[in-house]
């Protein structure tokens, strides 16, 4: 057994935690045309906190939070969410756990395109068997909360950037999950808009035992994040204290 593949010490889960990783190892392909794309991550993930994961294009965060949320299976390692190892379950409990407790915002956003904003923000709630009547008038509630009251009926194709942006958030949100996680939320936002979301994600995604967890490799919105846990070529290099204080690029000796 290599250090890499060390099993979880029992006693590693706490009330505070929420996602506990150990030695996550991922390869892509196989052979010649393998891709490790995580080579033996370890990282906690905390309730009330909001994590930022950070690093160049191609170094692994994608595929580090598809584990963590159960959408891809590691290859070996740990991963613990809420006590839970999603890899271990059968498909059906695993997308039953993933749909109750986890909230995706994908890097695409994944607005189905010919239903109305309600309608894409009632999906989770109808997934989890709530009916349509009551999933539209949780979702139209939902919307207000994230500034779109006026546009529940536009289609995605209607709204700007921001706009579907709040959308796809308002549907990660909806059912109420523990884990929240955003694949690069403001990448294709301008620089107001993006810290309007990121003020949005902390008021509506944190507290009350949650925790948040987004993707990005944009300095810009540093400030918001709790703690940082910096990413290159497959490993977490670094884990540092968020906050206004990081924005700078360099390291801040004040
Ligand atoms: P990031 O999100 O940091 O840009 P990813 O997790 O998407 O990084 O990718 C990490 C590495 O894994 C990259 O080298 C990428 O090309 C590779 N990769 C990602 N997804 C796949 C896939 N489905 N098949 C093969 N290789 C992949
Ligand atoms: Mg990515």
């Amino acid at each position: 057994m290599t250090l890499m593949e060390r099993p979880l010490p029992k006693n590693t889960f706490s009330r505070r935690t929420t996602v506990v990783c150990r030695g996550l190892i991922k390869t892509y392909g196989t052979r010649e045309t393998a891709v490790t794309a995580l080579r033996g991550i370890d990282l906690d993930i905390y309730t009330d906190e909001l994590l930022m994961l950070a690093g160049p294009s191609g170094c692994g965060k994608t595929t580090l939070i598809s584990v963590i949320a159960g959408i891809l299976d590691h290859d070996s390692g740990d991963c613990r969410v809420f006590g839970r190892d999603f890899s271990r379950m059968r498909n059906s409990k695993k997308t039953r756990m993933r749909g109750e407790t986890i909230g995706f915002v994908f890097q695409a956003l994944n607005l189905l395109p010919a239903l109305t904003a309600a309608e894409n923000v009632a999906v989770p709630l109808l997934v989890n068997g709530v009916r349509w009547s009551q999933a539209i008038r949780q979702a139209r509630a939902m919307l207000d909360r994230v500034g779109l009251a006026d546009r529940e009926r536009s289609l995605p194709a209607q709204l700007s950037g921001g706009q579907q942006q709040r959308v796809a958030i308002a549907r990660a949100l909806i059912h109420g999950p523990k884990l929240v996680v955003c694949d690069e939320p403001t990448s294709a936002l301008d620089h107001e808009t993006g810290h309007k979301v990121m003020q949005l994600l902390r008021e509506v995604a944190l507290g009350e035992g949650r925790s948040l967890v987004i993707v990005t490799h944009d300095a810009r919105i540093f400030e918001f994040a709790d703690r940082i846990a910096r990413m290159d070529d497959g490993r977490i290099v670094s884990v540092d204290k968020g906050g206004r204080k990081d924005t700078a690029n360099g390291p801040s000796l004040a």
